[in-house]
């Protein structure tokens, strides 16, 4: 039994742990100017971030870009396969995928964000109902906040600490009565965040100091003015690299041009005027670390269309305002009042959906943007912060009023996914990573690509004039190439492909072709939709005993409704059919054939030395050094491997006199004898080899054309029966079951039944 004391002990231990994780309030804890200087001068540039630069490093922390581009062609890379699931993804409880194009699209913004050229403005994220707009932006949000709370997102933001003793020393009668300072008490109590405060403000008998809050979160920084800031920072900040771009580029600019908040701004002048020196303002000056919380508002300000408007739009705060009079024995000199739109200064503000009251809210935006600034009773309050707003088709025309909004508003499509991988994923992550087990390979993306096809348009220009002639791939593709601009759009460049259109696939063209897709992923089945569909077909098809295969998914999507029928162009299921159906033969092909390259360069040597002998005649290959017996049989075996079984003697006698004579003229006199070659590496030798391997191929099929045995053995594979069969042909499908398996991901029931699949749709005759 547990004694008081050993509960004690755990309870103190729980305590300590609890302290211990606590890292956020000690680094949370306001620190003198000085200090702060002093951390400027160590990491200049984390300290001196305004919003749109601490948002882009957040995005640069949380997105990965991967080495490997899809074009790696000319002096600029196109397009890049930008890995977002950190920050849409990973801790997230509604995932967002993002496919490459979306991707791409987003990481441009966010590059233009950093420079700072395009910051007054509204970032709108447009999309169709069903693209996932707010969890983009929700995931988004809580990833900033995320960020910003930790040691690498911190940024400071200025605190005053008026001393009152100081301040009364020249004032002489100032009193901070004890019901002041409980109710300063309670005011910090719901300001957690500043925990360290409190106990020197309310444990001491006389509190030290009145503190004030910046309630624009202006960077301490900001408090020195504009006229010093240079020549302190060419003091303070070493020359490197950063102090050079600190000084020209743009994005820093706002460190030498912004005004601090107007309330700081007249207490640093009201201090002055008191204090007589700035090193003593600045003694009352403290930084602290600029806290996010969007469930408070603080730096992030979110909006649903269903929130009404605040009563009140000019806050203050009474207490501490009349402290200030007070200390200051004046009640103009500084006035504490501010809007909301200050508590997300240097912060975030979205709108999810312009609808309802966020119309209204959008157009207050409009002004505060177009002037950076807004007024609060008599006081311009600067406004520099992040703002977003999720747009839907239809709600384009509640700021057709207003047309100078255009070039204020910044559009980022956020279409439907156009990228099966990325639509699997979705799959995957609703219904669960073993959906992948209940499908044939290759069968679930087709699925996805069954979804994409109604999303993306029917005729391309851009891919007319980059492949001339369709047809020759139309084992792989359907005549519109809408199948391999998906592969385009997945970031892949399919193997297929012949090598003159893999070369004359340049940036330019490929730039044109996904310039094309800008307009794709508006119309056709959306998100919800297709998980919608995807549901149905697993529930339906989907068995313990047998995978999905490509047939249950021509007969689901011919048995759907016209609606969603109509979407799909005509003749694309049956393209996407012959794509698989050419692919799993290939895969089975490739499985069943294999060569021994020592063997076969054997029978070329032995060959060659026969040719070139007597028939009869007993020689020893001096290649191989095997002996052979020259005879019509022997020359004849290993020319019904190397060309055909069905020839006639006119034709094998030429064969053998075009080899001797190519060997006695070239291979010999001149590629052995003076070049020093070895025979492998003649003319003779390779052209053999190759025609040897290539016969080998085209014959690899003939069991499934022509062996009814191998053919029922397949059948019975891992069944009571199999047993019976001839050892020669077991051993055959065991071999191409193995390395369905290696090479191409089956598991052994897939295997068999893909070459089910291939058996009883006579694909081996069908791409004869
Ligand atoms: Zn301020």
């Amino acid at each position: 039994m547990e004694t008081h004391a050993s509960k004690k002990i755990s309870v103190d231990q729980t305590l300590e742990l609890l302290d211990k994780n606590m890292t956020d309030y000690q680094r949370l804890k306001p620190v003198p100017f000085e200090e702060f200087l002093s951390i400027l001068n160590a990491k200049p540039s984390q300290i001196l971030r305004n919003i749109f630069q601490a948002f882009h490093d957040m995005i640069k922390t949380y997105v990965v870009e991967p080495e490997e581009t899809i074009s790696e062609e000319g002096d600029q890379l196109s397009f890049t396969n930008y890995d977002c699931s950190k920050l849409f993804v990973e801790g997230s409880e509604n995932p967002f995928f993002t496919d490459m194009l979306f991707a791409n699209r987003f990481m441009k913004q966010m590059e233009y964000l950093r420079h700072g050229a395009q910051q007054n403005r509204i970032y709108i994220f447009y999309g169709p109902h069903g693209c996932g707009k707010s969890t983009f932006l929700n995931n988004l949000l809580k990833k900033f906040e995320q960020y910003a709370n930790t040691e690498e997102g911190l940024r400071y933001e200025i605190v005053w600490r008026l001393n009152i003793k100081k301040l009364q020393d020249k004032e002489k009668s100032l009193t901070v009565s004890a019901f002041e300072k409980l109710i300063h008490y309670v005011e910090k109590g719901e300001d957690t965040f500043k925990q360290g405060t409190n106990e020197k403000i309310f444990g001491s008998a006389d509190a030290e100091y009145i503190e004030i809050p910046c309630v624009s979160h202006d960077n301490p920084f900001l408090a020195i003015p504009k006229d010093q800031r240079r020549i302190v920072l060419d003091e303070l900040i070493k020359n490197d690299e950063f102090k050079w771009r600190l000084f020209t580029e743009k994005e820093y600019e706002w460190v030498f041009k912004e005004e601090v908040c107007t309330i700081c701004s007249s207490i640093y002048h009201s201090l002055l005027e008191r204090l007589g020196n700035p090193s003593e303002v600045y003694k009352m000056l403290y930084a602290r670390p600029y806290y996010f919380n969007r469930r408070i508002g603080n730096g992030i300000s979110v909006f649903n269309p269903g929130d009404s408007p605040l009563k009140q739009n000019v806050l203050s705060n009474e207490i501490l305002q009349n402290r200030i009079n007070s200390l200051f024995q004046d009640s103009n000199i500084i006035s504490y009042l501010y809007s909301r739109f200050a508590k997300i200064n240097n912060g975030i503000y979205a709108l999810m959906d312009i609808k309802s009251h966020n119309i209204e809210r959008m157009v207050e935006l409009h002004n505060i943007i177009s002037e950076g600034l807004h007024k609060v009773e008599d006081i311009e309050e600067r406004v520099d912060s992040l703002f977003f707003a999720l747009m839907n088709p239809e709600d384009k025309r509640s700021i057709r009023d207003f047309p100078s909004f255009e070039d204020r508003i910044q559009y980022i499509d956020i279409p439907y996914i156009l990228d099966m991988k990325t639509e699997v994923k979705i799959f995957i992550n609703i219904f669960g990573r073993h959906i992948e087990g209940g499908f044939l390979p290759m069968v679930l993306e087709n699925f996805a690509r069954v979804i994409i096809c109604t999303r993306i348009g029917k005729k391309s220009q851009a891919l007319a004039e980059w492949i001339k002639d369709p047809a020759k791939y139309k084992n792989f593709c359907d005549d519109q190439l809408m199948l391999l601009k998906m592969e385009l759009f997945s970031g892949n460049i399919p193997k297929w492909l012949e090598e003159e259109d893999i070369k004359s696939l340049d940036n330019k063209m490929l730039k044109k072709i996904i310039a094309e897709s800008e307009i794709y992923g508006k119309e056709g089945l959306s998100g919800r939709d297709s998980i919608k569909l995807f549901d149905q077909f697993y529930s339906k098809y989907a068995k313990e005993d047998r995978l999905v295969n490509m047939s249950d998914l021509c007969t689901f999507i011919n048995k759907l409704d016209d609606t969603a029928k109509r979407m799909i162009p005509p003749g694309f299921m049956d393209s996407l059919l012959r794509m698989y159906d050419y692919s799993v033969l290939q895969q089975v092909k490739e499985s069943l054939y294999y060569y021994n390259e020592e063997q076969i360069a054997k029978d070329i040597k032995n060959y060659i030395s026969a040719v070139t002998n007597e028939i009869d005649s007993v020689v020893k290959c001096i290649f191989t050094k095997e002996e052979i017996h020259v005879t019509e049989a022997f020359l004849e075996s290993i020319e019904n491997r190397l060309i055909s079984s069905n020839m006639d003697k006119k034709r094998r006698d030429e064969i053998r006199k075009d080899v001797l004579k190519e060997y006695t003229t070239r291979t010999l006199t001149h590629e052995i004898m003076i070049e020093e070659k070895n025979i492998t590496e003649t003319r003779l030798f390779e052209s053999l080899y190759d025609r040897y391997v290539h016969n080998l191929k085209k014959r690899v099929l003939e069991p499934f054309i022509e062996n009814e045995n191998f053919r029922n053995a397949i059948k019975d594979f891992d069944t009571e029966k199999f047993k019976t069969h001839d050892k020669r042909i077991k051993k055959d499908v065991k071999f191409l079951v193995d390395n369905l398996c290696k090479k191409f991901g089956y598991t052994i029931q897939g295997a068999n039944e893909a070459c089910i699949y291939v058996i009883d749709n006579d694909l081996a005759n069908k791409f004869k």
